[in-house]
């Protein structure tokens, strides 16, 4: 069977892309047991990933051998599953990091980026269910490299059960236990055994693999006038974020009416040919969703003259109403978290930043995307995945608010 990742991919792990090795991180020189080997029966087909082995793990040649391996075991037993016979440990660096003065130190980011490959690698021949992400040092080793924005903090990301598209597994962050030891505090270990809980429940939850949407792209509007009933999921892309400031405009419109397929279009110049639109936006028959409709409706109303009737639901508030957590609410993390597909948008946003970022009325730089050869299909497939996902995580979270709130 092929495995998920080219050797490219697993050899030249960095953001940037450089080919980093052990040479280049040079811990294992100084530790009693250098690259240490991925460890246990792995019965329940679950992978954990520490920060790097400490002294007790070093001396013995095995993670999770000191006091914070005795209270992961202990917490996974309490859940029903034992840290070595159901489960395989390997940690996002694998050599023991240590201080001047020969104590554990957390490792560096360099140095979990050198040792990435090796990670990688052990994901690609296990092939896990789950991987449990235990700390801030796993999350940057397993998500930080694909993730194309600021990680921020562990806060953000624990607690998800993130079906990942490209390690096809159930990725989930959560604390390291010698946070939860020195935080002793009754909420850390609660949320500590919810999060474990959760993404043990994933070992027999089939993978979610997601398909290819259909993507029509339209030159003539016609095809809106035989959509007869909602809810439909609308996105504009624009050329900044004030639609009332001067010289602003519609690019692109896109409409899923389902959560597979969805019309898109560079906006027509004329009323005339504009209409079918017009028309889908005041047919009071069809809902209508949106990620942060105020959006949707400003631009509707300031540069088509019609406001959007039937507004149905928006996905970012729905975002923060299942989690008022910080950072957690954008299009492109929930895309993440919910759907597992990690990017989508790194082509064009660097076209979407404003020209002049001390200005709110700036215009943005789309207009040199669509100048650049390719640049209409990228922005017009972008345009297209982000109604889509608008409409599958309104789907998803009209299910989990309908499961999780008492009838009123
Ligand atoms: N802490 C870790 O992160 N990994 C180990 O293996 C042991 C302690």
């Amino acid at each position: 069977m092929q495995g998920f990742f080219t050797k490219k991919e697993i050899e030249s792990s960095t953001p940037d892309g450089r080919t980093l090795s052990c040479v280049s991180c040079g811990l294992y020189k100084d530790c009693q047991s250098p690259r240490m080997a991925a460890y246990g029966n792995f019965k329940k087909k679950i992978m954990n990933i520490g920060e790097a082995p400490g002294e007790m793990e070093d001396k013995n040649g095995k993670p999770w051998q000191g006091r914070t391996g005795k209270a992961l075991q202990q917490m996974y037993k309490k859940l029903g599953v034992d840290l070595f016979e159901d489960c395989i440990n390997i940690n996002a660096v694998n050599c023991r990091p240590m201080d001047e003065k020969g104590g554990n130190r957390t490792p560096t980011n360099h140095e979990i980026d050198c040792c990435r490959r090796i990670v990688l690698k052990a994901i690609d021949t296990h092939k896990p269910k789950v991987i449990v992400l235990l700390g801030y040092p796993a999350v940057y080793s397993i998500i930080g490299h694909r993730w194309k924005k600021d990680l921020t903090s562990l806060s953000k990301w624990r607690g998800w059960t993130i079906p990942d598209q490209d390690y096809k597994a159930w990725v989930c962050p959560t604390f390291h236990p010698s946070y939860v030891e020195r935080s002793d505090s009754k909420e850390v270990s609660t949320v500590w055994e919810q999060d474990l809980r959760q993404a043990f429940e994933k070992v027999n939850t089939p993978f979610l693999l997601y398909k290819e949407p259909k993507i029509t792209e339209l030159t003539d509007l016609s095809p809106l006038n035989e959509i007869t009933h909602g809810p439909v999921a609308i996105d504009y892309e624009t050329t900044g974020i004030k639609p009332h400031a001067a010289g602003h405009r519609i690019v692109s419109t896109s409409i899923a009416i389902n959560e597979n397929e969805v019309f898109v279009f560079v906006m027509p110049e004329t009323r005339r040919e504009l209409r079918p639109l017009i028309d889908l936006l005041r047919n009071d028959s069809i809902g209508k969703m949106a990620h942060n409709m105020k959006f949707e409706e400003a631009w509707s109303v300031e540069r088509l003259k019609q406001n959007v009737v039937n507004w149905w639901w928006d996905s970012m508030l729905a975002a923060h109403v299942l989690d008022n957590r910080q950072g957690v609410t954008g299009l492109k993390f929930q895309a993440y978290v919910q759907f597992g597909i990690i990017d989508y948008s790194s082509e064009v946003e660097p076209f979407l930043q404003a020209m002049d970022n001390t200005n709110a009325n700036s215009i943005n730089k789309i207009d040199a995307l669509l100048k650049k050869p390719g640049g209409k299909s990228t922005l017009l497939k972008y345009n297209a995945l982000d109604s889509i996902y608008e409409y599958r995580l309104a789907m998803m979270q009209m299910k989990l608010i309908s499961e999780n709130c008492l009838p009123f």
